[in-house]
């Protein structure tokens, strides 16, 4: 857009279209908070990046329509192959791998600008013209490679413990200074190539070196803060293309990202400098107890039939309940239960599983109704006036050592009060720690039994034993 053109009609109506499409993406975001209308909220922020890249490609047409066609028939078929194909609990992979993309797209776009001023001799580059292009260039390329490190850790493509290497403090901060000399010098020489390029190559290799050091276990914190990264990289890069649906675009992805990682570090009870300099990540590559206090065992018949004497229940589902997708089938439980008269709650914990709303989402794929669903807040105080608490593959969230131990990792973090119920059923397959790696006294207390198994097996057997019963 040539910024010395006199506002047309035209272009006044094309930016109060753009107008609507902000409004479309800050709805959107607004629907994204309540299950009800998530789906909603997606459909609309889809439609307004839908329109934004029409109205784009009418305001400035490109000069080749059939690459710009083809990449987007390209892009959509693999958008929709990777939503049916990849299973939840693949979902943090699936949105670094998304990020990432982000941010290479804005350190292309940032440095084919740079390329089309510096090999059209274009001269004058403000100031703020090539401080943005920098931003765009090293956030962008930051966001990449550290988004490409955190799929291979989860994927477990490479190993998912923190990776060091001797020196690799000073390492990282002379590649930190020297991208942030790289601001000068292209301040101070806006067209030399070398220079661009050596500055996007040095940002490549620090977003290795900050995800490297990181236990795998804590990857979705930092996939969040990538999410924010990969953000203010598109900023920037609106700002280098004068586009300002762009910029808002990706001041919306930044906030929301940062307000993420801290509402999950915060439910974490963890600090993000914790969790960025992996001081936590060592203790969460052990994954089996050691311990050997007794765990007093319970069969399928024993848990149908506390359930079946029960006035009111509360289930509390986990990253378990993920990994065996037990959903519909703990839906279908839930259902058998009511017959009989029982009083239902699912008490949801915020950092449950291995993303935001994690458990929302699984439970809403079996249709719960979401009026069941209740907060940790909300639900607390009624623990102790529950019959049965059912503990499907969740474990740090109602381990009662964060209320008292101060040495443990979990320690501050809010749990749910699952101890204080009369009786607390916990399933899972062995003793198996969850992502904190500390051990949970929950489990050999007076009032608790384990149904051992995999959840998905273990409630069809409840299911099939309430049929001994009748
Ligand atoms: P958890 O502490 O990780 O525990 C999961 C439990 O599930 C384990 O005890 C495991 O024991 C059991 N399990 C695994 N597979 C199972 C299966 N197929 N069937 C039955 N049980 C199974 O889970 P959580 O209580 O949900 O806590 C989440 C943790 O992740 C928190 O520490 C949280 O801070 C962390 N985190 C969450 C997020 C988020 O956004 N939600 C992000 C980052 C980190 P067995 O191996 O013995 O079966």
């Amino acid at each position: 857009m040539n910024p010395n053109a006199e506002p047309s009609l035209l272009s006044f109506i094309f930016n109060q279209l753009y107008l609507v499409c902000a409004i479309g993406f800050f709805v959107s975001l607004k629907f994204l908070a309540s299950p009800t209308k998530a789906r909603l909220g997606n459909i609309l922020g889809a439609g307004a990046m839908g329109l934004a890249t029409l109205l784009t490609m009418i305001e400035h047409p490109p000069t080749d329509y059939v690459g710009v066609l083809l990449s987007i028939v390209v892009g959509s078929v693999i958008g929709v192959v990777f939503a049916k194909k990849v299973q939840m609990t693949a979902m943090p992979q699936l949105v670094a791998i998304f990020n990432g993309f982000g941010g290479l797209a804005s350190v292309l776009v940032a440095l084919a600008e740079m390329f089309k001023y510096i090999f059209g001799n274009a001269g004058n580059f403000s100031e703020f013209f090539l401080v943005t292009s920098w931003m765009s260039v090293v956030i962008g390329a930051i966001t990449f490679t550290g988004s490409v490190i955190a799929y291979l850790k989860l994927q477990e493509l490479i190993p998912t413990k923190p990776l060091m290497m001797p020196g690799q403090k000073f390492i990282t901060a002379a590649f930190t200074l020297a991208v942030f000399m790289g601001a000068y010098a292209v301040i101070a020489a806006p067209d030399a190539l070398l220079i661009w390029l050596l500055v996007t190559v040095v940002a490549f290799f620090l977003g290795v070196l900050l995800v490297i050091p990181i236990g795998g276990a804590d990857m979705p914190v930092v996939i969040s803060l990538l999410n924010s990264y990969s953000g203010l990289a598109a900023m920037a890069a609106g700002f280098v293309v004068n586009s300002p649906l762009l910029i808002i675009a990706g001041a919306l992805v930044g906030a929301s990202g940062i307000i993420l990682t801290r509402l999950m570090c915060q439910a974490m009870n963890r600090s993000l400098t914790n969790v960025v300099f992996g001081a936590f990540g060592n203790a969460l590559v052990q994954t089996q107890t050691g311990d050997d206090k007794p765990l007093k065992e319970f069969q399928p018949i024993d848990v149908a039939l506390q359930l079946k004497n029960a006035n009111q229940v509360v289930i509390v589902p986990g990253y378990g309940l993920a990994v065996s997708e037990a959903q519909r089938n703990l839906r279908e439980l839930v259902d058998l239960i009511k017959t009989f008269g029982v009083k239902v709650s699912y008490a949801i914990h915020p950092v449950a599983g291995r993303m935001p709303g994690h458990m929302n989402v699984l439970l809403a794929e079996a249709d719960v109704p979401y009026e069941e669903l209740f907060d940790l807040d909300s639900i607390n105080s009624e623990f102790e006036s529950t019959d049965v608490v059912i503990v499907v593959g969740a474990n740090d969230v109602v381990n009662p050592s964060a209320r008292t131990d101060k040495t443990s990792p979990l320690f501050g973090m809010p749990i749910l009060n699952a101890d204080k119920a009369r009786s607390v059923i916990i399933l899972k397959r062995g003793r198996g720690r969850g992502f904190s790696g500390v051990e949970n006294p929950l489990f050999t207390l007076d009032n608790a039994h384990v149904l051992f198994g995999d959840a998905k097996a273990s409630i069809v057997k409840v299911i099939n034993a309430f049929k001994e019963l009748a």
